[in-house]
């Protein structure tokens, strides 16, 4: 019975289901709506905050909020932005329009610009859909059954499978790192994003030598050193480097130059 049930609710996922492409030409599977992705990504933000210290210090808020605001004027939409107190280098973005930053990231990425280099890759995950791709994915599992339904009926979440599905499992036990394609596509995208925003594209490249330098394999699920390892991405970086300064060159010649560290400066 539970296997017809299942049969059935496949049959009607599939139907439902279209297929989209990424902003890098990719075929992706979308199964969820929007919406849907919205609420989750609100709903696993309030979590967050309401779980995690955040940092107070206004010098520190007031540095990364200009790094993000300056991305989002590119992205576009309704974007709020939180610092948490958290020593690990980590960071998110969240569909709905969220950005977190751990205290732990701002030792690691040295400059304003290798701070750009990660909220730019987080939020080129957002944009690409890739949590919505990746429970598309899964849907044929528990969890992603588990996800569909609890929205679908709208009996509310399962906290730590939802945190899992949006990257943000590490604390839950839930570990779903984004796929290789993805984190690929989200670096590039975040290139492109933090070169059109004015910020130096080429900090990308020093960022994650020093996330590689920082971790000593103890980098959160985001960041892990098997999804593709530091020496690829830095290869992939460098051969989009020159179309990445042309769009940073137009950005200052529009009069786009953060000056984000000044804030930073106590
Ligand atoms: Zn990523």
């Amino acid at each position: 019975m539970e296997r017809i049930v299942f049969s059935l609710m496949m049959i009607g996922l599939l139907t439902l289901s279209g297929c989209a492409t990424s902003p890098m030409g990719r075929n992706q599977l979308i199964m969820m709506s929007d919406a849907e992705m919205n609420a989750m990504g609100n709903q696993a933000f309030l979590t967050l905050v309401q779980k995690t210290p955040v940092v107070k210090d206004p010098q520190a808020n007031a540095y990364v909020d200009c790094v993000a605001s300056a991305l989002i004027r590119e992205v576009g939409g309704q974007w709020q932005v939180a610092v948490f107190q958290d020593g690990d280098a980590n960071a998110f973005a969240l569909p709905g329009g969220k950005i977190g930053v751990n205290s732990g990231m701002l030792n690691v990425a040295a400059n304003q610009d290798q701070l750009a280099a990660v909220i730019s890759h987080e939020v080129s995950h957002v944009l690409a859909k890739h949590s919505n791709e990746r429970m598309s994915q899964q849907s044929a599992t528990k969890l992603g059954l588990g996800l569909i339904q609890a929205v679908a009926s709208a009996k509310g979440y399962n906290s730590s499978a939802m945190m899992g599905a949006l990257g943000l499992g590490a604390q839950y036990g839930i570990l779903l790192p984004y796929s290789r394609v993805q984190e690929s596509e989200a670096d590039l995208m975040g290139l492109d994003l933090m070169a059109k925003a004015g910020f130096n594209p080429t900090e990308s490249v020093n960022l994650w030598i020093n996330m590689g330098k920082s971790s000593g394999g103890n980098q959160p699920a985001e960041f892990l050193s098997t999804h593709p390892s530091h020496d690829t991405r830095i290869q992939d970086l460098k051969n989009r480097m020159p179309q990445a300064m042309e769009l940073s060159k137009k950005a200052h010649a529009a009069g786009k130059n953060p000056q984000c560290e000044d804030l930073a400066r106590r």
